[in-house]
Order: structure tokens, then sequence, then C-alpha cells
């Protein structure tokens, strides 16, 4: 049977050459980037490269970049490093009602123990009113925490202003950029990021690989204890074949951001033109012109998300119906109900997501079955019926 990943936010396949990048590094180069002799070296050499690579891709020294376990690691890292740091200072912090769970349950961790968090609400669009993030701010406030582009509907944040704002009221802004790397270009400098969460299996690279962006200057206090690596700022022996993977995959994504993004942007677009010329009572949510190249999250009328997942599973398509971590539960998701859409309509809602590998003939082919699954399902739907559907 014909399969079509539409789920490229959950997770991509790993690229040939990252794989071939990687491959030496689990036989033969083996060593531990620790060690003194020459095959230890060998193997920090290939790990500086890869901070390099990935500095690269956000414009950051390769020093600013500090490899992690995943994009979750970078995530609890900031909140609870500056958390601690900052305690003498103050004890709120400020989000988003939309962030991803790895923000929003550290967030939770912490109101448990004696810090204040505003979560803020988001415009319909899922943008943050930088006026909104403005009358937040107290003279307790040590981080702001505002993911630059969402995972579930693709509404990329005004972040450079939302980070002027920070700087002018003296706290540190944190961004959780494991959506937006490799799909929206970033300049750290440019944008006055002090610390930036990232994830390699978001752009073609191996799972269980992340890193933090520090700016040069920002002192946050570790998150995990050991070994003396990255600096002494985060203990563990280092993933030598994820890190390698992590750089040739940002190389990777740095050399072709622009064909990229302008090969998936054009394909969502004809998907959601011919999705809305071909099913009626469809809408799309986010921002039109804010959003991530290859989201198109979208709302079905009269029908259950998860119904239409299972039959588009039944014909090889694979699409999700909010972000992977939530799709096990039936808990209407977190980041719609922040943008305003009542519950039932909710449950109508698909995210489909268009990556690298995806063609022009994958599109038809879901479209057809779309059109297909839509009706099956609306024609025996109660609601639709009643609706004279
Ligand atoms: N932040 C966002 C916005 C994400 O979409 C994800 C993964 O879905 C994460 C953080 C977690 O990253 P990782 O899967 O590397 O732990």
């Amino acid at each position: 049977m014909r399969q079509v990943y539409l789920d490229y936010s959950a997770t991509t396949p790993v690229k040939e050459a990252v794989m071939k990048a990687m491959i030496p590094y689990f036989t033969e180069m083996f060593g531990n980037p620790s060690s003194l002799y020459t095959i230890g070296a060998t193997s920090k050499e290939a790990m500086e490269k890869a901070r390099v690579q990935v500095a690269k891709l956000i414009n950051a020294q390769d020093k600013e970049i500090f490899f992690t376990a995943s994009g979750t690691e970078a995530d609890n890292w900031s909140v609870f490093g500056i958390a601690d740091a900052l305690k003498n200072k103050g004890n709120h912090i400020i989000t988003t009602k939309i962030e991803h769970h790895a923000m929003l349950h550290s967030c939770d961790y912490l109101e448990k123990h004696g810090y204040d968090v505003t979560y803020l609400d988001v415009e319909p669009d899922g943008r943050v009113n930088p006026e909104t993030l403005k009358a937040a701010i107290t003279d307790k406030t040590i981080l702001i925490s505002i993911m630059f582009a969402n995972n579930e509907v693709g509404t990329i944040q005004p972040i450079k202003e939302l980070a002027a704002i920070a700087k002018e009221n003296g706290v540190i802004f944190h961004t959780d950029a494991v959506q937006a790397l490799g799909n929206v270009h970033i300049d750290v400098k440019e944008l006055g990021i002090d610390l930036m969460s990232m994830s390699a299996h978001k752009i073609y690279g191996p799972k269980g690989t992340g890193a933090l962006f520090i700016r040069k200057g920002v002192k946050l206090s570790n998150f995990m204890h050991g070994g003396a690596q990255e600096s002494k700022k985060r203990a563990g022996t280092e993933n030598l074949p994820g890190i390698v993977g992590f750089g040739k995959a940002a190389e990777l994504a740095y050399e072709n951001l622009d064909e990229h993004v302008k090969k998936i942007s054009e394909l969502r677009n004809y998907f959601v033109d011919q999705v809305m010329s071909k099913i009626e009572n469809v809408t799309l949510n986010g921002s039109k012109e804010f959003r991530l190249p290859g989201n198109a999250n979208l709302t079905f009328e009269f029908i259950e998300g998860e119904a239409m997942l299972l039959y588009l599973d039944m014909k090889g398509i694979a699409v999700s119906t909010g972000s992977a971590c939530s799709s096990a539960s039936l808990v209407p998701s977190h980041v719609l109900s922040a943008l305003g859409i009542p519950v039932e309509r909710i449950h109508g809602s698909l995210r489909f997501t268009v990556g690298d590998p995806t063609t022009k003939d994958d599109i038809d082919y879901v479209v057809e079955e779309l059109v297909g699954v839509v009706n099956k399902l609306r024609n025996i739907s109660s609601v639709s019926k009643t609706k004279g559907w």
C-alpha cells in the first residue's frame, strides 16, 4: 500500500548524508571525547565541528552551543537554570498558554515550589500581543519564555519585538525554537535572544540530540550534574554520533534553507487550496501570514479528527490530531483552546505537515483520500445529518 507521511512536525527521517556522517562514530571512531589519547581527540574534534555547524545555522558563536539529549532537556534547563540562578532577584516567570509541554510542565513544577508563572493569552491567530507581554512584567520577573513557532498551528511569534521588551526590562529571554529551526531564518544576535532550545530530529537529524544556545554572559545554573563535559555546564558523556548527525543536519539546513522553505510552503499552499476547493466547511487554524512553511492545521466540521486519522492511516497516510505528545489522549488541544476554538471544532481538527521528501503526487493522493474519508464520516455523523448534510 502507498505510504504518505505528513507529520514532519512530529519527527523527520534522518537524511542519507546525515546517516553517512554518523556511522563511523558508532564503530571505529568510538572514542570518548573527554579522553586525552588520539581516538578521544578525534571524537572531540568531530563534536567541535558539529558545534560550529549548529552555531552557523543560527549565527551564534560555537562556544554558545551546548549539546543536550533533547529539545525537552534544553527547555527544562532554561527554565530551571534561570529559576535557580536568579532566585535572589525574583520568582516570576512569563510564558504563554500555547507552549510545548516541555515548558508548561516545567512551569507547573516551579509553581509547586514557590514560583509565580504568568501564562500569556494569545490572539486568535496564535500570536502574542507585545502589549500583553509588557503588562505582565513585574519587578520580580526573571525569565520570559515564548516559543519561536508553535508545533500545532505553526504560528511564528514576533520574536525580535518580544525579546526587545525583555531586554528593556532587564529580563532574560528564552525561546523554544524546536519547530522553527531549519524552517525560518534565525539570527540569534539580530533577534536579541538570550537562550534558545533546538532539537536534531525535527531537521532530518537523529532523535535524542538537542542543544541549548546560551548567549555569552548569560548565567544559568546547571541542570545535569556530574562530569566536566560541555565546558562544565552539562554533565554526561556526549552522544557523539547524535551530535555529529545534528551538525551535518544543521549544515544541510543552512545550505538549503531558502529552497526548502519555498518548496514546502508551495506544497502546503497547494494542499490547503485543494482541500478547501474540494471539501466544504473546512477552516485553517492559526495565522495565514506568520506560519511555518510546512504546516496546515485544519478543522473539518461535524466529524471527529481521531476517526479521520484512523481512516487515513488505513490508506497509509500519517497525520496528527495535535502534538504527537498529546495525541494519545482525547483532552482537547491546549493550543487550539487558547486560540478560542470551541471544543467540538477542536475535535474535528487535524495537523498536516509537509517535509522535504513530500511530492505533489503525495498531496494529490492525500486530498483524494481525504475527500472520501470526510464524505464517509459526514454521512454517518448525526451532527451533520441534523445540519442537513
Ligand atoms: N518544543 C517543541 C515546540 C516541540 O515541538 C518539541 C517536540 O515535539 C519539543 C519541544 C521537544 O523536543 P524533543 O522531542 O527533542 O524532546
